[in-house]
């Protein structure tokens, strides 16, 4: 299968809907077939979300550039990402900004994920399993926080991890359906963005879904 070719028909299709050619000059370089097993490579670039095992998915193209359009990225930050999962969503991360810190709640995702960015020679990313606390407070603030999971509500300790004017992209809503909300931390109220309707699989921990 000419993964190339499908690739750059996958990404011309989601350029209708997406602005920052960044984002669309950067998938168009990723291979999201590395990023899933053997036998689903030949629907990687179809665009929906597909089975990485553990009851987890790599996430939609499409979804994938709206979330990284959304934190308007210039290559100067330091993101966390929450949900590594296939690290597909990283590598992209890895690609438009200065840092990447992604934590992952299942060790085998990470451990998976981890070789595969260190193969294909990203240095700018760490992935860790993640702790008690949502997030990763230790290297906190971050200019910006993208959730690959979906959460009942704006979690205050992600918010939390944010520097004044930082931004947050995160599905809300319940365990099936979400909406994508991008959060601005703000000195009094948190500016809060709707960006449309999504589903996700479930952030587990304090403060989200139980397992
Ligand atoms: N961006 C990923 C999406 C993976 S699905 C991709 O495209 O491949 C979301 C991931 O979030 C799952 O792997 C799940 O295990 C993880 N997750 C759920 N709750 C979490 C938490 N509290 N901290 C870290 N990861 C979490």
């Amino acid at each position: 299968m000419d993964f190339k070719k499908a690739r750059e028909r996958l990404i011309s299709r989601i350029g209708a809907e997406i602005r920052d050619k960044r984002v669309l000059d950067t998938m168009s370089r990723i291979p999201r077939e590395k990023f899933v097993t053997p036998d689903l490579q030949r629907s990687a670039y179809e665009d929906r979300p597909l089975p990485i095992g553990l009851g987890q998915t790599i996430s939609q193209p499409l979804i994938v550039a709206m979330m990284t359009e959304a934190l308007e990225l210039t290559g100067k930050e330091k993101v966390l990402e929450i949900g590594t999962g296939s690290g597909y969503q990283t590598a992209i991360l890895a690609e438009l900004a200065a840092t990447v810190i992604s934590v992952e709640r299942l060790p085998e995702l990470a451990e998976t994920a981890g070789t595969l960015l260190k193969k294909l020679g990203y240095t700018n990313v760490t992935v860790h399993v993640a702790e008690k606390t949502l997030g990763w407070p230790k290297e906190a603030p971050y200019d910006a926080i993208i959730t690959t999971a979906g959460a009942p509500k704006v979690p205050p300790d992600l918010v939390a991890q944010l520097k004044f004017k930082g931004t947050l992209i995160i599905p809300v809503g319940s365990r099936y359906l979400q909406e994508l909300f991008k959060v601005t931390r703000l000195k009094t109220k948190n500016k809060i963005q709707n960006l449309g309707g999504c589903r996700f699989v479930s952030l587990i921990g304090k403060g989200a879904w139980d397992e």
